[in-house]
């Protein structure tokens, strides 16, 4: 058919559960969308799937051996997707000129060279991949400005806060930002309980499928310290003025306060898809698949307070913020290490936070100038945070 007209889109991360529900939204609007790259990590059967369905000009993997597994296959399938390799290679099609849209849906720090790469090519970028902006914070943001890139937020929580904000963004109207919280799979246990938590059962996330790293942050409340952060750079807006409140039936995605007392919320069936088709789409509608809302049978919506001594995650989180510089880079840096090491077995659930706080507290944050020394700060974190780690196991 005739493609010209439509809007060409990247997927980073397109294996990942953010990736597969891109497209799912994508296949829905066959005429005003194309895929013109795809790229994932190591998992190339999936790709190679992905790349005989939607025949992008380009994909990449960063494992170069799968990378070269990806070519052999595509090769004998009679595919003309051409493969990259490597980290160079994700970075390379996550700027291709042919590109509009790029979906930013790499899980980690592991995102940031090439999100970053996207942005500085000036990109459309709809940003799930909120370790990015933890990690490079200011620096992420002026490259934005710089490179004149535009930055629609898919994370549900920072989604629904664009939306119920003026188009200028947030003003002198505004009173604050409420984050809305599930709480996770453990809400309401104490931290004894907390002790024998399995990596099992934390990746069963009552209200959302998502990636197993996220669905761990979910489970410690990491996840909304992270997006605490990430709200901060979003929204150009100081800590002080974000609260987190704990909603179990996320349906209201979160809320913007005005001075004079009005709250706007915005509400949905807990679904992906609909963010995405948000920033894809804006500031058009589109359908996406998601059910609607059916208000008959809800049986109630409930706010609390999040539970700070059973869950330290999301005050580590604020005073990793307030603290400055690359603080939040140590943080994220940590908590991956942990979160790998807890999914491994080699740290209890209450490890997580214990590691992050030690590993703050071992080493100096200094502001940096540049990408490459932030991303110095995240490997000497990671290096303290394993040392933390085996600490811990013994
Ligand atoms: P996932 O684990 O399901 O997928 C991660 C994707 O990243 C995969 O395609 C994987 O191949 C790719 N990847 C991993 N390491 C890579 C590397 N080194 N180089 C290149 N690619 C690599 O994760 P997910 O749940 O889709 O989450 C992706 C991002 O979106 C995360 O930052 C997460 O916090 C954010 N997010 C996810 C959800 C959700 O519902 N899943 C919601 C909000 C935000
Ligand atoms: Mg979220």
């Amino acid at each position: 058919g005739d493609t010209t007209a439509s809007e060409a889109v990247t997927i980073l991360g397109a294996t990942g559960s953010i990736g597969r529900q891109t497209l799912d939204v994508l296949a829905r609007h066959p005429q005003r969308y194309r895929v013109i790259g795809l790229t994932a990590g190591h998992r190339w059967r999936e790709l190679a799937e992905q790349c005989l369905t939607w025949r992008p000009r380009f994909a990449a993997l960063a494992d170069p051996a799968a990378a070269e597994a990806l070519r052999n296959h595509l090769r004998e399938a009679g595919s003309d997707t051409e493969v990259l390799a490597g980290h160079e290679g994700v970075a390379r099609v996550a700027a291709l000129d042919e590109a509009h849209t790029v979906v930013a849906a790499i899980v980690g720090a592991a995102g940031v060279r090439p999100t970053l790469a996207a942005v500085e090519a000036g990109k459309k970028i709809l940003l799930a991949n909120k370790e990015t902006l933890v990690v490079t914070g200011a620096l992420f943001m002026d490259a934005v400005r710089r490179h004149g890139a535009t930055l629609l937020p898919v994370d549900s929580e920072h989604n629904a806060i664009f939306q119920c904000l003026p188009r200028e963004g947030v003003g002198p109207g505004v009173r604050r930002l409420l984050l809305t919280a599930s709480g996770g799979p453990f809400l309401g246990w104490d931290r004894t309980r907390l002790e024998a938590v399995t990596p099992e059962q934390a990746v069963r996330h009552p209200n959302w499928d998502m990636g197993p790293k996220i669905s761990v942050d979910s489970a410690t409340l990491m996840n909304k310290g992270l997006e605490f952060i990430e709200a901060c750079w979003l929204f150009d807006v100081p800590p002080a003025r974000i609260d987190v409140v704990i909603h179990p039936q996320s349906v209201v995605h979160s809320m913007v306060e005005y001075l004079d007392g009005s709250v706007l919320a915005q509400m949905g069936t807990p679904d992906m898809r609909t963010p995405i088709a948000c920033a894809l789409s804006w500031p058009e509608r589109l359908e996406s698949g998601a059910p609607s809302l059916d208000f008959r049978t809800l049986a109630g919506l409930d706010f609390r307070a999040p539970d700070d001594a059973a869950f330290p995650c999301l005050g580590l989180a604020r005073q990793a913020m307030e603290a400055g510089g690359a603080a939040t880079a140590v943080l994220n840096a940590a908590n991956e290490e942990a979160v790998a090491a807890f999914l491994d077995r080699r740290l209890g659930f209450n490890g997580i936070p214990a590691v992050v706080q030690d590993t703050l507290a071992g080493l100096p944050a200094p502001d940096c100038a540049d990408v490459d020394a932030v991303m110095n700060v995240d490997s000497e974190a990671r290096v303290l945070a394993r040392r933390l780690i085996k600490e811990w196991a013994c």
